[in-house]
């Protein structure tokens, strides 16, 4: 059973370049098991015609029904544009109830700004909120400190300045939280 692991779910269909790479240094950072589980489709019923944005609840749900058991953290990556209502739009969106996230690699990419794609930094913003996402997953709050993964990012520029490391007081969240899981084998 993969219990204390990290089931990731695009939504999207075909090997992505960084999807390895991300797996690996998810398992790195918070040294559980990760595996991406099989394509769900991107329901039409989360699609704001007005928008033209996805709903970001509605995919958190959708792929939080992935979920192979409660110990289990579960990551949803789209790259549609996603928002949540009063925002224009999320990088990502977490349930600290349900250990579910979700994040949108739109907005991530030089290209959504009309600039030439840069894959080292695009993998590193796809971690960066991939981390920050689960994070939420694990209870943690958004951090103070600018250069903490935990840092409220509202701009690309505030993603590219913090970065995917956790400062040392939410780095000892993270390993209180997940302190049951590495305990058990
Ligand atoms: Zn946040
Ligand atoms: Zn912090």
């Amino acid at each position: 059973m993969r219990a204390c692991s990290i089931l990731l779910v695009p939504f999207f269909e075909g090997e992505r370049f960084y999807a390895e790479a991300l797996r690996r240094k998810l398992t790195e950072i918070f040294s559980l098991e990760s595996f991406w589980s099989s394509p769900e489709p991107l329901s039409l019923e989360s699609y704001d015609m007005n928008r033209a944005q996805y709903r970001a609840f509605d995919l958190l749900r959708t792929a939080c029904l992935r979920k192979e058991n409660p110990m289990q953290i579960v990551l949803g990556i789209t790259e549609a544009d996603i928002y949540e209502d009063r925002l224009n739009f999320v990088f990502g969106l977490a349930s600290a109830f349900y250990h579910c996230a979700v994040i949108s690699t739109a907005r991530l990419s030089n290209r959504f700004y009309d600039m030439a794609e840069d894959k080292r930094l695009l993998f590193r913003r796809i971690v960066t909120e991939s981390v920050h996402e689960i994070g939420h997953t694990l209870g943690l709050e958004h951090c103070p400190d600018p250069h903490c993964v935990m840092h409220f990012s509202n701009s690309l520029a505030d993603t590219d300045n913090k970065g995917y490391r956790f400062c040392p007081n939410c780095r000892r969240k993270v390993d209180i939280s997940l302190a049951s899981c590495h305990t058990e084998s």
